[in-house]
């Protein structure tokens, strides 16, 4: 199944998607991406909103589709 995952839901202001069927690509890929994309602003992060949102990617990974937004 393909799994999609907008750096919009993980509320970065910009358009990249990853789309993958493989759940643990999407994954590796959007970390990725807000590493070295968003490096300064996922850094200046407290640790709570940095595992906030690595738990939010973990919960659209396990969601198995790209309708609609989940609200945490
Ligand atoms: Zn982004």
């Amino acid at each position: 199944m393909l799994q999609i995952i907008r750096c919009r839901d993980l509320g970065f202001d910009d358009d990249f998607i990853v789309a993958d069927n493989d759940p643990q690509k999407v994954k590796e890929k959007i970390i990725d991406h807000v590493k070295t994309e968003h490096r300064e602003d996922f850094e200046s992060f407290s640790d709570s909103h940095q595992e906030e949102i690595l738990l939010k990617i973990d919960v659209l990974v396990k969601r198995g589709c790209g309708c609609g937004v989940l609200k945490l």
